[in-house]
């Protein structure tokens, strides 16, 4: 089960595409203002996020406005070693060894100056993944006070099952969307669900394709949701949002965009219940046929 001590807002705010929003210090700052008035005080960070300079991005206006740390929760990912000009590895691995782990946490503390992060996923299954020897690195970085809470993004139901036999984890990080739907049929949103532990979501507009997609699934998905949101009088937006929100394992969609609108129109649909038939109405453009 959640530990007691452990919870996100119910939206919370992806940092991935900071680096492309070009906000000045102060702006940083004004933006997280923003975002924790509208109850999102959780953000979402990966250590590898803008070529290894999101966090350090956020944390540059964590320094500047020192109270803004204790309103959120700071959420940040570990284990891709990500090729870059300071980091020329022959390819793009997983490294989940106590060694990496370590200096990633330690780096993630100094970016986001903070002195704890209140929850570290592994981003992917990692095939060399040793989990007991992985669960004994969480033990000593809690027991060090630098990680509250542990969790992984992108495991199957097995990967997952593994990993908390040996330590409690909190959350699988997956992608859904109206145009990517492979959790609701792979089983992670089922154990999601049997554990009691809330899955959280990214790309929840599929990257933005659900507005600018030129694809069939994409034109067929968005036709379809305009006249619902219509009728519920809605952004696309908060329709996407409401349409994740409707799922039971009661997941937290991360919001991606840098307009403070797109957030506003994600946290109004906590407001909106969607009825079964509109939620399988997209389910059906979606794949463009009927349920059997
Ligand atoms: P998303 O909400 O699906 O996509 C955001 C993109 O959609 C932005 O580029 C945004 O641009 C664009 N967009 C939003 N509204 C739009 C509109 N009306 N018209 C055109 N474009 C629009 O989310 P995401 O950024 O892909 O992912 C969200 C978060 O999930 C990330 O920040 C990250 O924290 C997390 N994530 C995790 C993983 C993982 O493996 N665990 C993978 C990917 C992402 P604007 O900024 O201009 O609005």
């Amino acid at each position: 089960m959640q530990p007691a001590s452990f919870s996100l807002s119910p939206i919370v705010a992806g940092l991935w595409r900071i680096t492309d929003w070009q906000l000045s210090v102060a702006e940083r700052v004004r933006w997280i203002e923003q975002a924790l008035e509208l109850g999102i005080t959780s953000f979402d960070h990966a250590d590898i996020y803008g070529s290894y300079q999101a966090e350090a991005q956020f944390g540059e206006a964590l320094k500047a406005s020192p109270t803004l740390r204790g309103r959120m929760q700071l959420v940040t990912k570990c284990g891709i070693r990500l090729r870059s000009t300071d980091r020329p590895y022959r390819v793009n691995y997983y490294d989940t060894s106590a060694a990496y782990v370590r200096t990633q946490v330690a780096q993630s503390l100094r970016n986001l100056h903070t002195e704890q992060l209140d929850l570290v996923l592994i981003h992917r299954p990692d095939y060399l993944m040793d989990a007991a020897a992985l669960a004994d690195t969480f033990t000593a970085l809690t027991r060090e006070g630098k990680v509250a809470h542990w969790g992984v993004s992108n495991h199957t139901t097995s990967q997952f099952a593994l990993l908390q036999q040996h330590h409690p984890l909190v959350t699988n990080q997956v992608e859904l969307s109206p145009l990517q739907m492979d959790a609701l049929d792979d089983g992670t949103l089922d154990q999601a669900q049997q554990l009691g532990l809330r899955p959280m979501i990214w790309s929840p507009l599929a990257g933005g394709r659900l507005f600018n997609g030129e694809d069939e699934q994409a034109m067929r998905t968005r036709t379809t949701m305009l006249d619902i949101a219509a009728r519920y009088g809605i952004s696309l937006t908060t329709l996407a949002f409401a349409w994740i929100l409707r799922h039971p394992s009661r997941p937290h969609p991360i919001t991606g965009s840098g307009r403070m609108v797109n957030l506003q129109d994600a946290v109004k649909a906590l407001d909106v219940t969607l009825d079964a038939e509109d939620w399988y109405a997209i389910w059906t453009a979606s794949k463009d046929h009927s349920v059997p």
